[in-house]
């Protein structure tokens, strides 16, 4: 049974994933390579589980409760010795995934189910990265984490029932609806958001409509609750740009990333995250 979860990765979703585990009475771990992001992961913790006592759907005691939970650091060895239960929130990069996972397989006990949070990387290719593959499957939650209430479980080649049961009740446990997907690339919900937001860069390049008319068109004529350009800036273009490059690659030339977001990308516009994407923040 799960008790002690480590989350790898203290960015964007991370930091998320690791409020979600601590709010659901897991002991939890926030680890980063960043002494920085650490730093940030945590007070972004702790400015989620404050804004949720403001508005008085925390109590105070609970709160403060779930942030003695929380552990966080930069030493890989630390933070996942007593894990039961392992969420990789690394960067989108296949080679550092990899890396990572061999890493945390030599350092975790030998019972701990592996998790990526990956958004649409192959788990299959992962878990080979294991000597023990079936341990390893995908649980992609969606950002803002403590907003959105699906978890996509990733059923990789060789993942193990136990593995995707343990999944199921963590994912439960912390609030969320989950729905099961075989390993394919960019599961169900990328691969259309993908497609969505790569439209969207081309209209724009097009000259089609401004960015401000095309996302109040989607949200207004489409009930789309974001426009896809806020949903980018949130997301990170450097991470939708992964995403596109990696569907490119494995299911055809319709998923080709639209120029103007690999020019955004270039210039450093990486969304909220650094203060200007589509928009300026
Ligand atoms: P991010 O860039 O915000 O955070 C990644 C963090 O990983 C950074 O803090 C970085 O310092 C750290 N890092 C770099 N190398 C590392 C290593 N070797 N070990 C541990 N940490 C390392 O990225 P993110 O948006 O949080 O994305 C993380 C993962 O979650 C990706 O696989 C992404 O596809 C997936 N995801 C992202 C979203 C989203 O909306 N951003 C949604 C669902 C899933």
């Amino acid at each position: 049974m799960t008790q002690n979860v480590s989350v790898i990765g203290a960015g964007i979703m991370g930091h998320g994933i690791a409020h979600a585990a601590i709010m659901a009475g897991y002991d939890t771990h926030l680890y980063d390579v960043s002494p920085a992001a650490v730093e940030k992961g945590r007070a972004h913790v702790e400015g989620i589980v404050r804004k949720g006592i403001e508005l008085g759907k925390v109590k105070e005691a609970d709160g403060a409760a779930a942030l003695a939970r929380l552990e966080t650091g930069t030493d890989l060895g630390a933070a996942v010795r007593r894990a039961d239960f392992i969420i990789e929130a690394a960067p989108e990069k296949i080679d550092l995934k990899l890396r990572l996972l061999a890493d945390i397989e030599q350092l975790a006990p030998a019972h701990a189910v592996i998790a990526s949070n990956t958004s649409s990387l192959s788990l299959t290719e992962m878990a080979a990265a294991l000597s023990t593959p079936g341990r390893l499957a995908g649980m992609h939650f969606f950002n803002p984490v403590h907003k959105m209430k699906l978890v996509e479980i990733v059923r990789a080649l060789e993942s193990a029932p136990e593995t995707l049961q343990a999944i199921e009740v963590v994912a439960q446990r912390m609030g969320k609806e989950t729905v099961l997907v075989r390993d394919s690339a960019g599961f169900v919900t990328s691969r259309v958001n993908a497609m969505i937001g790569n439209e969207a860069f081309f209209m724009l390049q097009e000259g089609v409509a401004s960015a401000r008319d095309i996302d109040k068109a989607l949200k207004l004529g489409l009930n789309h609750p974001m426009g896809p350009f806020e949903l980018v800036d949130l997301v990170g273009l450097d991470t939708r740009l992964s995403v596109l490059e990696f569907l490119h690659k494995s299911l055809g030339e319709k998923y080709r990333p639209c120029p103007l977001l690999v020019q955004h990308v270039k210039a450093g516009r990486l969304g909220r995250k650094v203060g200007k994407g589509v928009y300026e923040y």
